[in-house]
């Protein structure tokens, strides 16, 4: 990469359309109908996905996560970790440039400047000049909206907490609960400042992952470049230049003017550049006007700009040994976990040690040992549950509850005593199992070790 491009101090990109910028717009709009309109959606008579952390429950449509289930959300980290590494590997900042919550937040709060203050020219030419009651008036405007989308999406995100109909009663009167209301204001003060204020700063001077995506990169990663061997020497066209006198690059610096981070790709691969090829759109606009073949700036490897392989060679150098290591990590975690889910059962139960005595005689002379079981219900479906043990000769488990039944998603907590013949069991502490069996099931469902103290 080469020296950062001096910035300055405000950018004031200028509106591209093209093919990827409509990519782009397509991935806002998708990504915003899923963040908006998820915590809408029901069902089973409530919220589709609901963090529901006051329970400790993740409800995600049909699946119900509790904190048993935390290895899944491992997994789903890694996925997301070994997902980006594989992805910038290939494809660059490709993330950066169109899916990241940063760039998706920036591009809408340019759309929400741009309705309020007009293109680029007038920005900058109001920018200027004086300060006067219509640049007061409008600039009021354009926070005043930038303010109402970021507590939208305060509301929006919270709601994935709350249930959002829950908020949505509360809204007219405020009358949220403390979190809920600090949370909505947080956040909402979080996309205002990050994406409405300091937009490309934050990808240029804060994201740390800006500064590491260098290492992931090889000559076979797929990049904006620009193509200096046949833009240079760059230049004005003019009437008596010959065939050949200068290259395809006009300097018009439109492909600046486009730029979110307000640098020059012809400068070489820089860190602040995410990847978005609106100077790719741009330039190619260029190159139809002059007539001159397109992709003057494109995606493209450094090896193949450098002359190593022809273009077409791109595909095929994909599949290299760090991808493969990459792909063959996310296979597994998805095997593994798809695989875990498969298996689950819809009980988990806690088995805690009575600890205030060891083992105690019944008045038969029995030998008991105490335990308290806490047993849920991870399914939306009521269900009955019998319990038994084993592990040492005539073990038995007796209480007042044998037989459980359980709400949809419901805990219940219940004390019960494990006996066996002094006879059968040596002195000691000695592993034995709680069973868990569905009503009419021979196999039990579940098996939780723990101790039984002998005499
Ligand atoms: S848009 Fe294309 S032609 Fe214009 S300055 Fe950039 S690289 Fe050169
Ligand atoms: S140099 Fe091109 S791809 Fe990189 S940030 Fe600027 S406009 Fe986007």
């Amino acid at each position: 990469m080469t020296t950062a491009t001096p910035i300055p101090i405000k950018i004031y990109p200028r509106l591209t359309s093209g093919r990827f910028n409509t990519v782009r717009v397509l991935l806002v709009a998708l990504t915003q109908l899923v963040f908006f309109g998820l915590p809408w959606l029901m069902w089973n008579h409530r919220q589709a996905v609901w963090l529901d952390l006051a329970n400790h429950r993740f409800f995600v449509f049909g699946a119900t996560f509790w904190p048993q289930d935390l290895v899944y959300l491992s997994a789903l980290l890694m996925v997301c970790a070994f997902g980006l590494f594989l992805w910038t590997t290939l494809a660059g900042r490709l993330w950066c440039g169109y899916a990241c919550p940063q760039t998706v937040y920036t591009q809408i709060m340019l759309w929400i400047e741009r309705l309020v203050e007009g293109d680029r020219k007038a920005r900058m030419k109001r920018d200027a000049g004086p300060a006067t009651f219509e640049r007061t008036a409008r600039r009021t405007l354009k926070h005043t909206l930038m303010i109402a989308f970021s507590l939208w999406t305060g509301f929006t995100l919270t709601g994935y907490f709350t249930p959002i109909r829950e908020l949505l009663h509360a809204l007219p009167t405020f009358d949220f609960g403390p979190w809920e209301g600090f949370w909505i204001l947080f956040y909402a003060a979080f996309t205002w400042i990050l994406a409405g204020m300091l937009r490309e700063k934050v990808c240029t001077h804060m994201c740390p992952y800006a500064r590491f995506q260098g290492v992931m990169f090889d000559n076979d990663t797929l990049i904006v470049s620009y193509d200096s061997r046949r833009g240079e020497p760059r230049g004005a066209r003019r009437k008596d230049d010959g065939a050949t006198a200068r290259g395809d690059c006009i300097d018009c610096g439109i492909c600046v003017q486009v730029c979110p981070t307000g640098i020059d790709i012809r400068q070489g691969l820089q860190y602040e550049c995410i990847g978005c090829a609106a100077c790719i759109d741009a330039c190619d606009q260029v190159m139809d006007k002059i007539s001159a073949p397109r992709g003057l700036i494109r995606y493209t490897t450094e090896s193949a700009l450098q002359g190593h392989y022809p273009e077409s060679e791109i595909k095929r150098r994909m599949m290299r040994p760090r991808v493969l290591v990459y792909s063959g990590i996310l296979l597994t975690i998805f095997a593994g976990s798809i695989a875990g889910w498969a298996m689950h059962t819809n009980i988990k139960m806690d088995v805690m040690r009575d600890r205030s005595y060891l083992t105690r005689q019944t008045d038969d002379g029995l030998l008991e040992n105490s335990y308290i079981l806490r047993l849920t219900n991870t399914s939306e479906t009521p269900r009955v549950y019998s319990l038994s043990a084993e592990g040492l000769p005539g073990l038995k488990l007796v209480g007042d509850q044998t037989t459980v039944k359980l709400g949809p998603t419901a805990t219940e907590t219940i004390a019960v005593r494990l006996q066996a013949s002094p006879d059968e069991v040596p002195k000691g502490s000695h592993t034995v199992w709680v069973l868990v069996r569905a009503a009419g099931d021979a196999a039990p469902v579940l098996r939780e070790k723990t101790r039984f103290f002998g005499d």
